[in-house]
């Protein structure tokens, strides 16, 4: 997807402060954090958002969920943390690659605005 920020930041265009990367996902801190720990999590292949996921193409969403378990024990995250996925305009979604938020090390409150 040419005009894509995420694809141009896992193809190395555009720079990110990177956590981790396989042949599935990328992962890097977000540039405007929320928490003290905020990192995303995306696929590499395309995929607008949550609502444009499939039978085909879902496993890679599995496959995030275990890598930020990973993740989350290699940074200390032992009190916890937050998975959010903003999905469409209402959602709050900015950017038109799927992608899961991780917030952590502050108490996150409950409902978010
Ligand atoms: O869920 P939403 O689409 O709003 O999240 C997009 C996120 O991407 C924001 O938290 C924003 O700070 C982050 N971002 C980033 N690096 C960029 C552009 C946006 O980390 N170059």
């Amino acid at each position: 997807m040419e005009d894509c920020l995420f694809c141009k930041i896992i193809a190395g265009e555009i720079p990110s402060n990177k956590l981790y990367e396989d042949e599935l996902c990328y992962a890097f801190y977000d540039i405007d954090p929320q928490a003290p720990v905020h990192f995303l999590v995306v696929p590499k292949t395309h995929i607008k958002s949550a609502d444009e996921l499939t039978e085909e193409n879902a496993g890679v969403v599995a496959h995030i969920f275990v890598v930020i378990s990973k993740l989350s024990k290699e940074l200390g995250l032992e009190n916890g943390y937050r998975i959010v996925n903003n999905c469409g305009q209402d959602g709050g979604q900015t950017v038109g690659h799927l992608h899961f938020h991780v917030l952590a090390k502050r108490c996150l409150a409950w409902p978010p605005g």
